[in-house]
């Protein structure tokens, strides 16, 4: 049974058709690669799949049954967001357990995962510090960790290392790699750099303008593109 299915699904904002009926499969522990240029729809994708926006038309399903009027809540995935969603106020501990907080854990299951999180992600230094006293690299592993501590069925990524700068972005890249390598779990990634794709995904879905281009491995698509978009955008460098 695949963890994430998509069939048939449409978006529209008003008279917008933005996706335009996709069917997609990700299986359980997958890294999946959404990629396409920007405007494409992959941020509409991914939040329809974690449930925050509507689908127009279709069927969203995960773990085997269809979520389509889930609050992203009860979906058991987590969307990790960019850093800069941290809140401010609060110590890295803070912000890594506040899901669990709102969920009503008791505050000992709630320093139980935290610490846990920590210990994988490398965090347990810096779990009494506030977000401004972190670099770049620090506050999105604490976004990411923020996400473990609710041990989701599937981890969704939208473009998490875009704000980064160059360098950092290729370490996050590696580090990110290593996670998927340790959890195991299910993970969708969008982005519109093909290097991050090619380098992490198990299986790319290429996007353009709310239709899916091509469903397969980095190999697979790189010596087998369908057509010249594909070709174009797997193989140009950026
Ligand atoms: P991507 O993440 O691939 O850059 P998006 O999913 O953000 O693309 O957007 C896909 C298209 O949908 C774009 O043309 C965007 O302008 C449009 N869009 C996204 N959100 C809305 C919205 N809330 N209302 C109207 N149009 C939207
Ligand atoms: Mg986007």
């Amino acid at each position: 049974m695949s963890e994430i299915e998509l069939r048939s699904v449409r978006k529209s904002f008003g008279a917008l058709d933005i996706i335009h009926g996709i069917d997609l499969a990700i299986e359980p522990g997958e890294l999946c690669v959404f990629v396409g240029p920007s405007g494409c729809g992959k941020s509409t994708l991914l939040r329809m799949i974690a449930g925050l926006e509507d689908i127009t038309d279709g069927e969203i399903h995960i773990g085997g049954r269809i979520v389509n009027k889930l609050d992203p809540g009860d979906r058991e995935i987590a969307m990790v967001f960019q850093s800069y969603a941290l809140y401010p106020h609060m110590t890295v501990a803070q912000n890594m357990g506040f899901g669990l907080r709102m969920s009503g854990a008791p505050k000992t299951e709630i320093a139980r995962r935290v610490d846990e999180a920590a210990g994988i992600l490398q965090l347990q230094p810096l779990l009494q510090r506030k977000p401004a006293q972190l670099s770049g690299g620090q506050r999105q592993r604490v976004a990411i960790g923020r996400a473990i501590v609710r041990n989701p069925k599937a981890f969704l990524f939208d473009e998490p290392l875009s704000n980064l700068d160059a360098e950092l972005r290729v370490h996050m890249r590696v580090e990110i790699a290593k996670l998927h390598q340790a959890l195991k779990t299910t993970m969708v990634y969008v982005t519109h750099d093909q290097v991050e794709a090619m380098t992490l995904a198990d299986k790319i879905v290429v996007l353009r303008a709310g239709r899916v281009e091509q469903i397969g491995s980095p190999m697979e698509l790189y010596n087998n593109p369908d057509n010249v978009f594909v070709a174009g955008f797997i193989g140009s460098p950026r």
